[in-house]
């Protein structure tokens, strides 16, 4: 048992200035109140918050290493994953061949290699390759493709797939969004030149999310408000956001949070393999992508995903918006979790869910991070390893 007290617990249901978390068993057992059973390992949390484990829902790679080039190394970045908070990810693999996502797809199945002990990565998020060319960002134009439901027939929850973005206009889309939807897979729109109204048709069919929101889609026009419209203006869709300041301006991140609120917006960091890293030249997919003290772009000026880690993302959108410390944590705990179908098991501290959780200073700066009830990071560890 683990008994973790005087933490001024955060999450979207309630807010204790001065609480108690039990947890046994990988689980939370007791909240609030709770007792200190005999025997039980102490952990003092006077002047942190408590907050559920972040949930990253589009990530490339960290620490150097790219996904979509080598599969294999989502269990390495997923044991470095708890300093920023994270607890549970989306490991994202960007337009390539089939090989690849299969290769990904067998590489989580596989589990973790004896001794990783890190971040879930809870299923994978397709980025690709069913986009519009006239939106590719970073995703290599050799391997688009027109939608062809024979080719994700192996695409299914518990085969590692479990978010998929693609182009909602493409001639085969629909079809695609409506089998992907009924297997449980959550479909979303980005890389896409839809219409509002080719964006509806997908909502019919079961699209339900938008992949960094205004990015790689028309502007909003007044006259035409294409996808970024209607991803906004649909109460049933949810988006994702990259709150780093440079993929969007702060006063359209405080646009969205009026439009869609902390239950419909989630922020994720679409970071590649130099978060964590010194600036340079990185891999992203097939690309080399040069990595400056705040963006990675294509050798064009294109973005190529983000350095942002997802606790400055958080601080970021309190600075941007103005909002709450427990709504600006919904939307990278109770909100994503609940997108992915997993508010009985993460995204909340309350009794019977996984002991993902996160202690954080007053200014929000990941202290530790406990992922199914065992501490995996400890920042004052992590300094004194370092000196
Ligand atoms: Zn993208």
């Amino acid at each position: 048992m683990l008994y973790l007290h005087h933490a001024a617990i955060v999450t979207p249901s309630q807010r204790i200035d001065d609480g108690a978390v039990l947890i046994g068993d990988a689980r939370i057992v007791a909240v609030g109140d709770a007792a200190c059973p005999p025997g039980a390992q102490v952990i003092d949390a006077s002047g942190l918050f408590l907050a559920p484990g972040f949930v990253d829902l589009q990530l490339n790679g960290a620490f150097g290493l790219d996904f979509t080039a080598a599969p294999e190394t989502i269990w390495d970045v997923a044991a470095r994953l708890p300093q920023y908070g994270v607890t549970a990810f989306l490991p994202t693999i960007v337009t390539s061949p089939p090989e690849i996502s299969e290769a990904a797809q067998a590489a989580l199945l596989k589990g973790a290699p004896s001794g990783v002990v890190g971040a879930t990565p809870l299923g994978l998020h397709v980025e690709g390759p069913f986009l519009n060319p006239a939106k590719r960002g970073a995703h290599n134009p050799n391997y688009l493709r027109l939608p062809d439901v024979k080719a994700v027939e192996d695409w299914w929850p518990d085969r590692g797939v479990r978010l998929v973005t693609l182009a909602p206009e493409l001639p085969g889309a629909l079809e695609m969004i409506r089998c992907l939807a009924e297997r449980g897979v959550i479909v979303s729109a980005a890389h896409s030149m839809a219409t509002a109204e080719e964006a509806q048709a997908g909502f019919e069919a079961g699209l339900r999310y938008g992949t960094h929101l205004f990015n790689t889609m028309p502007a909003l026009d007044p006259r035409a408000p294409g996808l970024a419209g209607a991803l906004l203006a649909d109460g049933r869709v949810s988006v994702g956001l990259i709150a780093d300041g440079i993929h969007l301006h702060p006063a359209v991140v405080a646009l969205t949070w009026q439009a869609k609120g902390p239950h419909r917006l989630n922020l994720v960091t679409d970071a590649m393999a130099a978060l964590g890293m010194p600036s340079g030249h990185y891999q992203l997919g097939d690309f080399e992508v040069t990595v400056d003290a705040s963006s990675a772009r294509l050798a064009d000026g294109r973005l190529a995903g983000s350095i942002l880690s997802l606790d400055q993302a958080v601080r970021n959108l309190i600075a941007f918006t103005g909002c709450s410390i427990s709504d600006a944590l919904s939307t990278v705990t109770t909100t994503p979790a609940r997108m992915l179908g997993l508010s009985h098991g993460r995204g909340q501290i309350a009794p019977g869910f996984i002991a993902d959780l996160v202690l954080l200073t007053r200014d929000l700066r990941v202290a530790a991070a406990m992922v199914s009830g065992r501490i995996v990071f400890n920042r004052e560890d992590a300094k004194n390893a370092k000196s």
